[in-house]
């Protein structure tokens, strides 16, 4: 994202963060674990699953009602969660984040709240084809239903978003322009910075998918100056059920609610309802109370353990070592961009073998990866590819675990006669 210079910062101490994981002490098949589908979920560190049981063991009640000693202990919790949020992505008020279920709620709440209220025939909403389904589907429903127009950024066969399209693509008719900061395909890092920039030039709002991005680099949504960002605790360290959506204050409060109901009203007549203030006009109902303390605690230990900086830095290291090994492999096909313009995942595709033998391989051998086409269809579309094996990292894992990757890639290969 905003790609600083990460030469600096303290190394991570892998082999002390991995005991934090209770999970990486797993055998799988008799062999240790190595966990390669961080892209799909990361894994949960003690101090989260602890910070989650406390709160069920000591002090387990509803949120903003009770007027009782651990109501307000669980309030503050949970408030002090959102205010550890806004920290991580320098939001300039917890205001201005919203607890969803997850990234694609946060997007999902943006379409139905925003987009049915703002768009119109003649509108035009611009992705990109490089999306996660998250961020495809809920605009071609609202497009469907407000008669807007979805256009698509195209990509380069590189992995890159083909730039040289975006002054035709981006005109006055664009009301928003909606993309990911990190491909969980290619694993490509667009220019954000640039992209909104663009956009605002044009009038148009952004909301940045930052599902990959926020749990493996440094995000800054006041440097990056984006509308909206979507989010998933899950993908950080964090719990299940539970996401968030930045938003600018001043758009939120313009915003119809998604959810009605409970919690977020003002005030309720027979026949009308009056809404609450920010963020909580958008969380209707009793919320996901405990994974918001764990998401709070991801992002403790997220910065306990070095920050992002650290993290993007020896995921960087970890990419580079990985496409070096897979590129010996004799007729394995990576695809998207160099380590250099990617962040810690890798696609890639074998000849004559399917990429569900390839995973069912590296599972006998203890390695999760994820086999299919990733949520993004239309992208394994563009590329006339059916299917591929990804592989991707977090700052738990070892260099020795990319040997192991090659290690049972090959033996793949002389299973399947290759
Ligand atoms: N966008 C991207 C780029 C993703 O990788 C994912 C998760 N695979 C999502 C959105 C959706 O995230 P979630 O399933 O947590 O809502």
């Amino acid at each position: 994202m905003d790609r600083k210079q990460v030469n600096t910062v303290t190394p991570i101490d892998v082999e002390a963060v991995r005991r934090d994981f209770p999970v990486l002490e797993r055998k799988i098949h008799g062999v240790p674990l190595v966990y390669l589908d961080n892209a799909a979920t990361s894994q949960k560190p003690a101090a989260v699953i602890e910070a989650m049981n406390r709160f069920y063991r000591q002090e387990n009640s509803n949120v903003h009602r009770g007027i009782h000693a651990l109501s307000e202990e669980s309030t503050a919790d949970y408030e002090a969660a959102r205010k550890k949020l806004a920290k991580f992505i320098h939001a300039k008020s917890r205001r201005e984040i919203v607890f969803t279920r997850n990234a694609t709620e946060s997007i999902n709440l943006v379409a139905y709240s925003w987009g049915l209220d703002n768009l119109h025939p003649g509108d035009e909403v611009l992705i990109t084809e490089m999306e996660h389904h998250a961020n495809i589907v809920p605009w071609q429903q609202i497009c469907r239903r407000t008669g807007a127009t979805l256009r698509y950024v195209p990509i380069t066969p590189q992995g890159y978003l083909d730039l040289s399209t975006l002054d035709n693509l981006l005109t006055e008719k664009t009301k928003l322009f909606a993309f990911t900061a990190m491909s969980n395909v290619f694993g490509t890092i667009p220019p954000v910075k640039m992209l909104v920039e663009k956009a605002h030039a044009v009038g148009a709002l952004t909301l940045v998918d930052g599902a990959q991005a926020v749990s493996h680099m440094p995000v800054d949504v006041r440097a990056l100056d984006c509308d909206f960002l979507a989010f998933s605790a899950h993908k950080m360290c964090g719990p299940t059920g539970i996401g968030a959506l930045y938003g600018k204050a001043a758009l939120l409060n313009k915003m119809s609610p998604f959810l009605t109901g409970g919690d977020m009203i003002l005030s309720v007549w027979m026949d009308h309802a009056t809404w609450n203030e920010i963020p909580h006009k958008f969380e209707a109902g009793t919320p996901a109370i405990a994974e918001a303390i764990g998401f709070g605690a991801a992002v403790d230990y997220l910065n306990s353990i070095g920050g992002m900086e650290a993290i993007h830095h020896y995921e960087q290291e970890m990419i580079t070592a990985a496409m070096t090994a897979l590129q010996d492999i004799e007729g394995l096909r990576m695809i998207g961009p160099p380590p250099a313009d990617r962040g810690g995942l890798v696609s890639f595709v074998m000849d004559g073998l399917h990429p569900h033998d390839i995973a069912a391989v590296l599972d006998q051998d203890g390695i999760a990866v994820r086999a299919g086409y990733h949520c993004a269809q239309p992208l394994h579309d563009r590329l006339n590819i059916h299917a591929t094996t990804r592989a991707s990292f977090y700052f738990y894992n070892l260099p020795s675990e990319i040997d192991l990757l090659v290690q049972s890639l090959q033996r793949a290969q002389k299973l399947f006669g290759r």
